[in-house]
């Protein structure tokens, strides 16, 4: 019988709140903390109590700065969690950004609801605030790349390059002698900015536990869409609006926007990048091209020393409150990037309540709709959708480009994952039912790996 476990705390058959707990006799680590985001019963996953007391836990081990991965620390940390969370350079820099974004997105939107009366607490709470996230981004320890890290006692971790986002990483970690590799969130050769993700180091592992986001799927390969929707909608005089998750897809649609351009594909026209959480990671990724970061392609840091990648030629940052409602007045055609992805929150909701209405206006989806968002309904021809309680109808174009993915396909992770011999165990988490049933099959068929599908909050032996 083993002395080590595994907990399955969340991004079990649904795609988010990331947290899995390795407990060994000596010390327990969490690996990832993330929010659940999505339909309301998921998000309500977020005020239950944690199911292991966060005082106990001795060490986070953090993937990748996305608010499902890394969300729930200052919950954590609210809740008497005071050990550190290890993670990359840019994974803290980043998740600072996040984490102080969704706090001040989750002020407003309880003061938002008093104000209009929405809301079924009275008065409307924040799930936390900006001074606790302040106190978990305190506790957060630089690792290096590829480098083992003493996590415990007993808890050895290695981060390597995975693609998905600036920073971000699978780990490779050793507890009490049993060997997990968790791929956090896997990216795909074709990053515009980023290296494939790594090689898999040496096995063998006790336990792998795969994400399978787009585990039932195969990526199309990139057309013309994109451009064509632009240069249509450009033509009959609407304006773009691209809502976009503000860390690593911005950057994405922001450089092959810049090609197009460059190209003359697609006409010269203003892009406004409108979040500022956005235009904080933008600088992020700016300066890990110019100091050569680990997870920048060589080429692209040759390329663009002292030139920005980003700029097509009008790109315009809007900070402050006053230019986003600005975008309101403009007349000409013109592109918006603007967060949260699935449109769940953010200016983007505003740009939605702005654009939707009028018919020439196109709204560009470019990233994955979870279950329940706003983005989902729209992606699955709402004809109303309600905005901050009103009806708002949808007469602008809906049009979805998913060649912009930065989560690796079925074959993708396929490809990656069979470098390595076949595990003891292997868990496929992270992803909607079906996508995490069919890649569990995939595995079975494909690579003869035994692979299971965990329960919420299930306790799994290693080894
Ligand atoms: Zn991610």
């Amino acid at each position: 019988m083993s002395d080590v476990t595994l907990q399955f705390l969340g991004a079990t058959q649904t795609v988010t709140g990331s947290r899995f707990l390795i407990s060994t006799t000596n010390s327990k680590v969490l690996v990832d903390a993330g929010l659940f985001q999505g339909p309301s019963e998921i998000r309500q996953l977020n005020w239950e109590p944690f199911p292991v007391d966060p005082k106990t836990i001795d060490a986070i081990i953090l993937t990748h700065a996305h608010l499902d991965h890394c969300g729930y620390l200052p919950l954590l940390v609210k809740q008497g969690f005071t050990g550190k969370i290890y993670c990359t350079k840019y994974t803290r820099d980043l998740a600072e950004v996040v984490l102080l974004d969704s706090a001040h997105i989750q002020e407003e939107d309880a003061k938002y609801a008093d104000r209009k009366g929405y809301s079924s607490h009275k008065p409307a709470l924040p799930l936390y605030t900006i001074a606790d996230a302040q106190a978990a981004v305190k506790l957060f320890e630089v690792t290096d790349f590829r480098n083992s890290t003493n996590v415990t006692s007993d808890v050895v971790a290695t981060f390597n390059p995975s693609g998905h986002i600036l920073g971000s990483s699978f780990v490779d970690i050793t507890a009490a002698g049993k060997r997990f590799l968790f791929t956090g969130d896997m990216g795909r050769p074709q990053h515009p900015a980023l290296v494939s993700p790594d090689a898999i180091p040496a096995g063998p592992f006790d336990a792998v536990i795969t994400e399978s986001t787009y585990g039932d799927r195969v990526h199309e390969t990139p057309t013309s869409d994109f451009a064509d929707i632009i240069n249509a909608t450009i033509k009959r005089g609407g304006s773009i609006l691209i809502p976009a998750f503000a860390v690593d897809r911005t950057e994405v649609i922001l450089m092959k926007l810049r090609e197009l351009s460059d190209a003359g594909t697609i006409p010269r026209v203003p892009i406004y990048v409108d979040s500022p959480m956005a235009l904080t990671s933008l600088q992020y990724y700016r300066d890990a091209i110019t100091e050569h970061a680990v997870e920048i392609r060589e080429d692209v840091a040759n390329e663009w020393q002292g030139r920005d990648p980003f700029d097509a030629g009008e790109l315009h940052e809007m900070r402050t409150v006053e230019q986003s409602k600005s975008l309101n007045d403009v007349h000409n055609p013109c592109i918006v990037v603007s967060a949260s992805g699935m449109a769940t929150g953010g200016r983007v909701v505003h740009h939605l309540a702005h654009m939707l209405p009028t018919e020439k206006n196109t709204i560009l989806l470019v990233g994955y709709q979870g279950f329940g968002t706003r983005g989902r309904q729209l992606a699955d021809g709402a004809t109303v959708v309600t905005i901050h309680g009103e009806p708002v109808p949808v007469r602008a174009e809906i049009e979805k480009v998913e060649a912009f993915s930065v989560h690796a396909d079925g074959d993708e992770l396929i490809e990656w994952l069979k470098q390595t011999q076949k595990p003891h165990q292997v868990f496929v988490v992270h992803g909607e039912p079906k996508s995490a049933d069919t890649f569990a099959k995939r595995l079975h068929d494909d690579l003869q790996w035994n692979a299971v599908v965990p329960k919420p909050n299930e306790v799994i032996e290693i080894g």
